[in-house]
């Protein structure tokens, strides 16, 4: 018997679903249905979709889970499940997620930051399997033209806050809520964070951090989908698991969110950073970090 969907309307759901997904939403259900249930049985018997062709990059590494799922016939009933999974669903070498997720974001024209004058993408840059990740806001001058993130005056203080906590910036990975740099360096709209950050959260689940230190409201506030204020934000860990992803690795359940100031405002106002240093010495607490004397 033949499929009950044929060739061009898997295309066409396919294309949808991806669409979803670059929205962040990840998960669908369908209303049973005794007619499709009967589909479902006389397909189960002797037919083996095939995943669409990102799921399975050749020479790739598969995932236990999905080599799993492939050893199996796959049927229609797990179609939608297949599509939607993110393309790096199929590896789980967090390096090779993160060139996945980069090749998806592509030449970026999601939302209107494309047209307002950015040079490039600031993707995110440092240790693929962090235990530490810091996010910001977005790019600046400098971020726009260098290609990476925190490289201005903002990004020279929170180097040496990673120092402070005894270790490199290497060592961490650091990324921002959206990608490209506001005009005149305004602050990101709620539809441009929206656009942008599900590819943030894609790369936080690869990456899996143990911990993510939010820089500032914009990044709190999109990462905890919360309003409030960031006198309310900080001083305390946030349980954190990136909404409607799923990670490489099915082990990964989330890690803690902390929230402290934005370097930027720090600069403005440096009476401040006592206040963010009690922050990142909950954090150093958090991850067995000593700070750089004991590792002198
Ligand atoms: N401010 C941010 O929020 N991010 C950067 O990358 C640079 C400055």
């Amino acid at each position: 018997m033949s499929l009950p969907f044929d060739f061009e309307v898997r295309r066409a759901l396919a294309a949808r679903i991806r669409y979803y997904n670059e929205m962040g939403i990840y998960d669908f259900y369908r209303r049973p249905s005794n007619a499709a249930q009967q589909l479902i049985d006389e397909t189960r018997v002797d037919q083996k979709l095939t995943a669409p062709p990102y799921i399975l990059d050749s020479g790739e590494e598969m995932s236990p889970r999905k080599s799993a799922a492939s050893a199996m016939p796959v049927v229609e009933e797990n179609l939608l499940e297949a599509i939607a999974l993110q393309p790096e669903q199929s590896v789980s070498d967090p390096v090779k997620a993160l060139k996945i997720i980069r090749e998806d974001l592509g030449d970026c024209t999601r939302c209107p930051l494309h047209k307002q004058g950015r040079k490039q993408i600031v993707f995110g840059v440092g240790d693929a399997k962090a235990e530490l990740m810091f996010v910001g806001e977005g790019p600046g001058a400098d971020e726009d033209e260098q290609g990476e993130p925190f490289v201005g005056r903002s990004g020279q203080l929170l180097t040496n806050m990673i120092k402070a906590m005894g270790i490199a910036r290497e060592d961490v990975y650091i990324a921002n809520i959206v990608k490209c740099r506001p005009p005149g360096n305004r602050q990101p709209e709620r539809e441009e964070c929206a656009t942008c950050s599900p590819f943030l959260m894609r790369q936080i689940a690869a990456v899996k951090p143990k911990v993510i230190v939010a820089l500032g409201a914009t990044a709190a506030k999109t990462l905890l989908a919360m309003n409030a204020s960031m006198i309310q934000l900080r001083g305390r860990f946030y349980d954190f698991k990136p909404p409607g992803i799923r990670s490489i690795d099915p082990e990964w359940d989330g890690c803690k969110l902390a929230v402290t100031y934005h370097p930027a405002f720090l600069l403005r106002d440096p009476r401040q950073k006592g206040e963010a240093w009690k922050d990142l010495q909950m954090v150093m607490k958090e991850l067995g970090l000593k700070g750089p004397k004991a590792n002198a």
